[in-house]
């Protein structure tokens, strides 16, 4: 169509994200900067070290993001659904017990085998269960709830993450998934339309369904390699 395109995105989108990612970048280390320099005036630098440590973590996360972005090509294996799902499951439960969130899930065994990319898949679920963790932000620490699920569907395996956070409005649900949507002050708007370009990548397809002050589902449904 005569547009230029990098890793699949139109030039003008690779211009925003540059720049979306270095404004970015530029919080959370004006952030840490200022809390390094007051604790030379003050001997109370514990207090300060988990606001450090949370912005180190967006940046870590932004990078992450970033950098996925940039991959030209996944490298898809064929792996079991329900293996993907334990990898997946040491992730979500590590970040939960930091946060010493309740953390539940179920996963249905499979014989039959999809086409992944797993470090993609990862970056997915990070992303989910980073919105997670923001709905919930608010819930006193005891009612806060994540749950993954691995389901078998007809034709494919079907991963999804819970939350009983915030929930997500009828009118904003229609505008998820698109690069740069957000209803957070520090937000990107940049990790459901991730999640949505790596899912369409792996052949898959991407569902949000919430509701309103009780909790929202993201899931994603891969299909079963045909042998
Ligand atoms: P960001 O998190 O930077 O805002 P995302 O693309 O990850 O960008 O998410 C876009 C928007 O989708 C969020 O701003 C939020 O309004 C909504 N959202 C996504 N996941 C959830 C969730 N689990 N609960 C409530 N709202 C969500
Ligand atoms: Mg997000």
């Amino acid at each position: 169509d005569g547009k230029i395109y990098i890793a699949g995105y139109h030039t003008a989108l690779i211009t925003r994200l540059a720049a979306e990612f270095a404004h970015e970048l530029r919080n959370p280390l004006t952030v840490i900067k200022g809390f390094v320099q007051l604790s030379d005036y003050t001997q109370e630098f514990d207090k300060y070290k988990r606001t450090i440590i949370s912005e180190i973590d967006r940046m870590h996360a932004i990078l992450e993001n970033f950098l996925t972005l940039s991959k030209k090509q996944i490298k898809q294996q064929q792996m079991l659904p329900d293996k993907v799902c334990t990898s997946l499951i040491s992730l979500i439960s590590s970040e939960c017990s930091l946060r010493k969130i309740s953390f539940d899930y179920d996963v249905a065994y499979s014989e039959k085998k999809c086409s992944i990319d797993l470090s993609m898949i990862k970056q997915v679920i990070l992303n989910l269960l980073r919105n997670a963790l923001e709905a919930i932000e608010e819930k006193e620490q005891s009612e806060k709830k994540i749950f993954f699920r691995g389901a078998i569907e007809t034709g494919g395996y079907r991963f999804s993450l819970s939350d009983n956070g915030s929930g997500i409005e009828t009118n904003v649900l229609k505008q998820l998934g698109q690069p740069f949507f957000t209803t957070k002050e520090k937000g990107t708007g940049i990790g459901l339309s991730l999640c949505k370009k790596i899912v369409a990548e792996h052949h898959g397809t991407f569902c949000v369904s919430s509701l309103p002050g009780k909790g929202t589902t993201v899931s994603f449904y891969l299909p079963f390699t045909v042998a």
